[in-house]
């Protein structure tokens, strides 16, 4: 069955980390989150009859830093999705995206009476001067604070690492404590940033992030957390239900500044995506443009070869792999080719594959870069 989730925009940040790629503002520097949530609510009002989905996997509030905009804003959103006939039920996971220091008691209550039932908590280090680094407001006490308020609830910690001058000790003491709190998820990032970034300088060799990644690995495993994708650990039972939409080819509609949807109808698929530009947003939100409507700078039916490509590249970067029968269905005209690749792969020992899917091997999870470069489809070889 289809599967469905919606994630919510909220561009708001406590600062703007040096490091960061998303769509976020200071939050002082733009226009009020009041007057945001307005914008959200009408594009659920005019674009949800639309969406040929109703039943929802997930809500997901992320940004930004959502837990920064009052939470009764959060809630309001929540209701409007409900006026719109979107439904849950008591396995939906709705989370929220929060940054350490930014959530009370009271705001917990609030959120978790609205239905939210997880959190992602954007900690990043224990350690300050790294923090600092990064141009993090929040400190190592604040993040312990955030744990312990959370400690007897479901979410996941964001740990970054390969961070200028960050030695596999100093990770070696982020993991300590992350094993001290024991999340139930855990989104380990290694820092990316282009060549000349100011973070660029002094960061870990190639092989030492291998190291560190390995580290991670093992050091989680304490904890019974498992890698079940490239960079996410969880325990059994914990995994995040919304991003597996994204690596499972399923259905997700994205609301608010900048934010991308794709449906897997008809045919292979459609993406699209909001302008990142606010103004370019809200004109587009007042003047009532429905999704059918969104000019093709915003919008693509997948071809077969993009719709492929998607495909294999999504489902390999999960530890439960690419079902063989799955991708005979959907592309029995490319099977033989995408095999042919897929056996190659698996003599050089960066794929396996047992009677159901193919997988990675920890070879092609290191050298998962190249894996995707092979298994790319182009419309001129299909
Ligand atoms: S807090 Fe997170 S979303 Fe906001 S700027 Fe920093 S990294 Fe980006």
């Amino acid at each position: 069955m289809d599967q469905f989730g919606i994630y919510i925009h909220i561009p708001y940040c406590l600062q703007r980390c040096i490091y960061c790629d998303f769509t976020t503002f200071e939050f002082n520097k733009i226009m009020p989150p009041e007057q945001y949530v307005e914008y959200l609510k009408k594009e659920i009002q005019t674009r949800s009859r639309f969406v040929p989905f109703k039943s929802l996997t997930s809500i997901y509030f992320g940004g930004g830093t959502p837990s920064l905009i009052d939470a009764d804003h959060i809630v309001s959103i929540l209701q409007e999705l409900n006026n719109a006939g979107f439904e849950t039920n008591e396995n939906t996971e709705v989370t929220i995206e929060i940054n350490p220091a930014t959530v009370s008691k009271d705001n917990l209550q609030t959120y978790l009476q609205a239905g939210i039932n997880r959190f992602s908590v954007g900690a990043q280090s224990f350690d300050n001067e790294l923090l600092k680094a990064c141009g993090r407001r929040h400190n190592a006490d604040d993040t312990v604070n955030t744990l312990e308020l959370l400690k007897d609830y479901n979410y996941s910690f964001d740990l970054l690492f390969a961070l200028p001058n960050q030695s596999l000790q100093q990770l070696q003491r982020d993991l300590d404590l992350v094993n001290k709190y024991k999340p139930p998820h855990l989104s380990a990032y290694c820092l990316t940033v282009p060549e000349g970034h100011p973070m660029s300088y002094h960061r870990p060799e190639e092989e030492a992030q291998v190291e560190m990644f390995h580290l991670i690995e093992n050091e989680l495993k304490k904890s019974g957390l498992l890698k079940y994708e490239i960079s996410n650990f969880a325990r059994p039972g914990y995994e995040s239900k919304h991003n597996m939409l994204y690596w499972t080819y399923n259905n997700f509609w994205g609301l608010g500044l900048s934010a991308h949807s794709f449906f897997n109808v008809p045919d292979y698929g459609t993406r699209f995506w909001n302008p990142k530009k606010f103004d370019d947003y809200t004109d587009q939100i007042n003047s009532d443009l429905l999704i059918s409507q969104l000019p093709s700078s915003q919008k693509e039916h997948l071809k077969t070869h993009e719709a492929l490509t998607d495909f294999i590249h999504t489902h390999l970067r999960t530890t439960r792999g690419m079902n063989i029968v799955q991708l005979k269905n959907m592309f029995p005209d490319q099977n033989d080719q995408v095999i042919g690749r897929l056996k190659k792969l698996k003599k050089d020992d960066l794929i396996c594959s047992d009677s159901n899917n193919f997988k990675l091997t920890s070879k092609g999870f290191l050298l998962s870069n190249f894996v995707f470069e092979y298994m790319a489809f182009f419309e001129d070889c299909i």
